[in-house]
């Protein structure tokens, strides 16, 4: 039996799901979501299916190891990264992983996102690091991802993704959303020439700004 607030995540991490299939953050079967439901209980998206056609009733339910607790799919292969960033981060409740090609074509060329370029992002997220390469899917992909999620809320994952969490589900989706807008504003940058960073005075005065609206998460801003 679904509870009408179960349901409603599912509803909603559907619709993240098509959002992301839409907007390219994802090809075929690609990418995953969860949601933290309670002590040791994660919704999260199943195995082998394109995030832009799911229902809901077809996500399935697992524990703080990663088992199938209901469900009749597959709990997702990268179920162990997502865990690992709810083991680290309390505060957090969701976690989206997608494959923005845009922020993927930064790791593959050995290109960083971690310059201070745009201000709005400065104050969301601030760079965005990248976790040294792990085979997808295999458990070493969580130790990668430990030490940079402590810190902030969005990584890139070398030669293969990005992976984002929030206080919520839209939250988190939203954060993979502005990596690749980011990503595209610093490519076209690159084509004319390259980014100007902003100053340091600037960073100072975007990271009390931050501290004033009250943003939640954590943001890549290095101390000067
Ligand atoms: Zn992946």
């Amino acid at each position: 039996m679904i509870e009408v607030q179960d349901q409603r995540l599912r509803e909603t991490i559907c619709e993240v799901g098509r959002r992301m299939y839409l907007r390219n953050l994802v090809a075929a079967t690609d990418g995953n979501i969860s949601v933290r439901l309670g002590p040791g209980r994660f919704l999260c998206t199943p195995s082998g299916v394109s995030k832009g056609w799911m229902r809901p009733e077809r996500l399935v339910v697992a524990d703080a190891a990663g088992a199938l607790v209901s469900g009749e799919g597959r709990v997702t292969s990268e179920i162990h990264t997502h865990l690992a960033v709810y083991e680290e981060r309390p505060d957090v409740n969701a976690v989206v992983h997608a494959h923005p090609p845009k922020a993927v074509g930064f790791s593959l060329a050995g290109r960083s996102m971690t310059d201070l370029v745009l201000p709005e992002l400065v104050m969301s997220l601030g760079g965005i690091p990248s976790a040294p390469y792990a085979t997808p899917g295999a458990i070493e992909g969580n130790r990668v991802v430990r030490a940079l999620i402590r810190r902030c809320d969005a990584v890139l994952l070398d030669r293969h993704g990005a992976i984002t969490a929030g206080v919520d589900l839209l939250d988190a989706y939203h954060k993979m959303e502005k990596i690749e807008h980011a990503a595209e504003s610093l490519l076209t940058a690159c084509l004319l020439g390259g980014p100007r960073t902003l100053e340091a005075d600037e960073v100072r005065r975007l990271r009390a700004a931050r501290d004033a609206y009250g943003y939640s998460g954590l943001a890549w801003i290095p101390d000067d």
